[in-house]
């Protein structure tokens, strides 16, 4: 069989139907085999697991993943795709379903339940324009995820990892911190895509963390100082968490709450760690 991964074939398939590329919907087709290798690797993907695709496109690495997992769940927004996989790139395989739907008003969690429940592996060459509300999404409603491997346009991958001090790290950095441990597996150059982004790009595995690292009163409150910390970088944490309408403080509270937590008075939210960041919610007492 020929692989979509040789770009003569996916030329092929998006002649014989006519298939034009829709820009909103972040459509940027994988034409590189040692990619393909390097994500379905980093996930681990094995005859156990079932894999929840994110946009499968012309089905690139849905075909890799149907041979290399025990099921696949294949989620796509462009109809125009969806015959492309199910009559032709992808007809042989049994043990895919494809959706068509928009993953951020998917009920993953149904999926998963409907399968027995055991945590699933995301896989995908993500659309750029939505990275970080699906995977925020995925980590907020509690999905059983065994890990998230996906492509994203290299800085969003290198803001996942950063850590204090770093000039990438902030809200996200945080985020992803609280539920996974990130590793980046392969920087990926533009002239793997069909048609190039415009960006480069990189593959990230986030593996989920069966416990927080850090214990807090409330997740809710962990997040709104999180996000006020990082609001405003030039601001002092103060005023920013003074200034944050989300956790209603005033400057006298938010200088307390930093004595309490055993902080100095002056610091930058950007300095602080995990571990600072939720002692310091935990001595708010609202809201939440
Ligand atoms: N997996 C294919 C590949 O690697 O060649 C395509 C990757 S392309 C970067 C992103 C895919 O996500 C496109 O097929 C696009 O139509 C689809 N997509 C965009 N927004 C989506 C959404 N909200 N829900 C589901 N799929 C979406």
């Amino acid at each position: 069989m020929a692989y979509l991964s040789d770009p003569k074939e996916t030329v092929a398939v998006l002649k014989r139907y006519g298939f034009a590329f829709q820009k909103k919907f972040g459509q940027n087709f994988l034409i590189d085999a040692h990619v393909l290798d390097k994500i379905i690797d980093a996930a681990g993907v094995t005859k156990d697991d079932t894999v929840l695709e994110i946009g499968p496109g012309i089905g690139t690495m849905t075909q890799v993943l149907c041979e290399r997992a025990k099921e696949v769940i294949a989620v796509e927004i462009d109809r125009n795709l969806i015959p492309i996989l199910t009559e032709d790139t992808c007809r042989m395989y049994d043990n895919l379903t494809v959706i068509n739907g928009d993953i951020l008003k998917t009920d993953v969690e149904a999926l998963v339940r409907e399968r027995g429940g055991r945590p699933i592996k995301v896989v995908a060459n993500l659309p750029y324009y939505i990275t970080t509300p699906i995977v925020m999404g995925l980590f907020e409603k509690h999905i059983p995820v065994e890990n998230i491997t996906v492509m994203v346009q290299r800085e969003v991958a290198e803001r996942m990892q950063a850590g204090p001090g770093s000039k990438d790290y902030g809200a996200l950095s945080l985020a992803v911190q609280y539920y996974a441990e990130a590793y980046i597996a392969a920087y990926v150059p533009q002239n793997c895509f069909m048609p190039r982004p415009n960006v480069g790009s990189a593959v990230i595995r986030l593996t989920l963390r069966k416990e927080p690292p850090v214990k807090v009163k409330s997740e809710e409150r962990l997040f709104a100082v999180i996000r006020a910390a990082f609001a405003q970088r030039r601001k002092t944490l103060v005023n920013s968490l003074a200034g944050s309408g989300e956790l209603a403080c005033t400057k006298e509270e938010a200088v307390a709450a930093l004595r309490a937590a055993g902080l100095p008075e002056t610091v930058r939210g950007e300095a602080l760690t995990l571990a600072q960041l939720a002692a310091l919610s935990d001595v708010f007492e609202k809201p939440y």
